[in-house]
C-alpha cells in the first residue's frame, strides 16, 4: 500500500460518504455486498463503475418481479397475458418518449444498446450522407458509419471551440447532400458535458441533422429532444439503472421509415407474398416495428421504462444536486494527492457528470485499479474506455491498444498509457 493509493481510495470513497439531505441514494442491487480483501477481512463493496454499467435500481427489479406473473409474448399472441404484455410493451414506448420529451411523430425504436442504436442509424442514412464526428467520441459513436463519408473533427479544448470547429467543418461541406453530426452529451472519460444545444443549432443552420449519444448523459441529467432540438437520441438501459440488453434510438421518423429494415424478419413485415416470377414481395411496417424484427427483449424494454419512471419520480433536480456534491468531494480528495492528475478536456471548472478519470504518477493505472479493488473493495475501471483518440489526447501519449477497450502495460514508474476511472450516480 502506498500513500497515493491510500489517499486516492479515500477520495474515491468520498463518493459514498454522507451528503446533504437533499436526496438519499436510490436503492440499487448489490449495495450491501461484502467482498474479501487480499489484506485480510472483508469490506462492503463500493461500486464506482457506473459509467460502464450502473447497478440496477431495486425499484426496477421489483417492477419486473411484479410483471412476472403476466409475462407473455408481445405482438403475436391472442391470449390474455399476451395482450397484457403487448399493452405494457407499448406503454413502455410511450414512457420512454415522455422521458425524452420527444416531439409528436418521433419514433422510439427499442434496440440492444447505444452501440446498436447508432449502428441502426448508420444503416438508415440516406445515400451520400456526410457524417461529422469529434475524434473524442466513444467508439460506439466514432465507428459505425460504414460507407458514409466521415469527417473526424479534432478534439476541442473548450465547448465554444467545439461549436466553432463544427461550424467550420459544416461550412465546407457539400450543402446539397444530407449530413449527420454525432455527438456525446457527457463524456465517458472526463464526464464533461458537451454543448449539445449549441451544436444542434450549428448543425441545423447548415442543413445537417444531429444524433445525441446520451449513454452517459441520460442517467444523470434530463434529456429533452425538444429543448435540445436534436434529431435523434440514443441510450442504453444498463447505464440507466436497468438490466443489460436493451437500448433506445428515438427521434425523427423519416430516415427510419424510408430505409430498409435494420433486421429483416417477422415483426418488421406487414405483408409478404410470393410473386409469379418466384420471388417474394414484402411490405414493411413504417412504424418503429420496421426495425424491431424478431421477438423483442420484453423484460429489457419494461425495465427501461421502469427506470425512466423511477428517475422522474426521484426528480432530476435533487439527483443532480446530490451528484454535484459527490463530484466536488471526490475532486477535492483527489486534489490533495499531488501524484494524481485528473483528466479534463474543457478544464477544471467545466460542468460534468459523476465520471472522473485520472492517472497517478509512478503507478501503472491497471495495477492501481487492481489495488483499489484488492485492498479497499472499490470497483473502478482502468484502460482506454473505448475512446482511444480522446485518451491519447488527454494523456499526451500513444496508447498501445490491446483488445478493443484494453489496458496497455506500462512499466512501474513509466508514463501512464491508460487511466483510472471512478464513476457514480443515483445509487451512490
Ligand atoms: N456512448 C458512450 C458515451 C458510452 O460511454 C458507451 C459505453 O460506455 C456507449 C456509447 C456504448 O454503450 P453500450 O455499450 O451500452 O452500447
Amino acid at each position: 500500500m502506498s500513500a497515493s493509493l491510500n489517499a486516492a481510495a479515500t477520495a474515491a470513497c468520498a463518493a459514498t460518504a454522507e451528503v446533504p439531505a437533499c436526496a438519499e441514494p436510490l436503492p440499487v442491487l448489490g449495495r450491501d455486498v461484502t467482498v474479501p480483501l487480499v489484506t485480510g477481512g472483508e469490506v462492503t463493496y463500493a461500486a464506482l463503475d457506473y459509467a460502464a454499467s450502473a447497478p440496477a435500481l431495486q425499484r426496477v427489479w421489483d417492477d419486473v418481479a411484479a410483471y412476472a406473473p403476466y409475462y407473455g409474448s408481445v405482438h403475436r399472441g391472442a391470449g390474455y397475458l399476451s395482450q397484457l404484455s403487448t399493452d405494457l410493451f407499448e406503454q413502455s414506448r410511450a414512457t420512454v418518449a415522455e422521458f425524452l420529451d420527444c416531439r409528436a411523430g418521433d419514433q422510439v425504436v427499442f434496440t440492444r444498446s447505444t452501440t446498436d442504436s447508432l449502428n441502426l442509424l448508420a444503416a438508415v442514412l440516406p445515400a451520400d450522407c456526410q457524417v461529422f464526428v469529434f475524434e473524442t467520441e466513444h467508439h460506439a459513436s466514432l465507428l459505425p458509419w460504414g460507407d458514409a463519408q466521415v469527417t473526424y473533427l479534432n478534439a476541442p479544448r473548450t465547448p465554444a471551440e467545439a461549436v466553432a470547429t463544427l461550424e467550420r467543418a459544416l461550412a465546407d461541406r457539400n450543402p446539397y447532400g444530407p449530413a449527420l453530426v454525432c455527438v456525446t452529451g457527457a463524456s465517458n472519460v472526463t464526464g464533461e458535458l458537451w454543448p449539445v444545444k449549441e451544436l444542434a443549432a450549428a448543425a441545423h443552420a447548415h442543413g445537417a441533422r444531429i444524433v445525441l449519444d446520451a449513454a452517459q448523459l441520460a442517467p444523470h441529467h434530463p434529456v429533452s429532444v425538444r429543448k435540445l432540438d436534436v434529431d435523434w437520441v440514443a441510450f442504453s438501459g444498463h447505464k440507466l439503472y436497468a438490466p443489460f440488453g436493451s437500448g433506445v434510438l428515438a427521434g425523427r421518423a423519416d430516415w427510419l421509415q424510408e430505409a430498409a429494415p435494420y433486421l429483416a424478419g417477422g415483426g418488421a413485415s406487414r405483408k409478404v407474398a410470393r410473386r409469379e416470377d418466384g420471388g417474394v414481395d414484402v411490405e414493411w411496417h413504417t412504424t418503429a416495428a420496421r426495425h424491431e424484427a424478431g421477438s423483442p427483449n420484453v423484460i429489457g424494454v419494461y425495465s427501461i421504462a421502469s427506470a425512466c419512471r423511477a428517475l422522474n419520480e426521484a426528480g432530476f433536480e435533487s439527483l443532480v444536486a446530490r451528484e454535484r456534491h459527490l463530484i466536488a468531494k471526490v475532486r477535492e480528495g483527489l486534489a490533495e494527492v499531488p501524484a494524481v492528475r485528473v483528466l479534463s478536456l474543457f478544464g477544471d471548472d467545466a460542468p460534468r457528470v459523476g465520471v472522473i478519470s485520472f492517472v497517478v504518477d509512478g503507478w501503472n493505472s491497471s495495477h492501481f485499479a487492481a489495488a483499489l479493488s484488492a485492498e479497499y473493495g472499490i470497483g473502478v475501471r482502468d484502460g482506454l474506455f473505448c475512446a482511444h483518440p480522446l485518451v491519447r489526447t488527454l494523456l499526451g501519449s500513444e496508447p498501445q491498444a490491446q483488445g478493443e477497450c484494453g489496458a496497455p502495460e506500462a512499466a512501474p514508474g513509466e508514463r501512464s498509457l491508460n487511466a483510472i476511472r471512478v464513476s457514480f450516480g443515483a445509487g451512490t
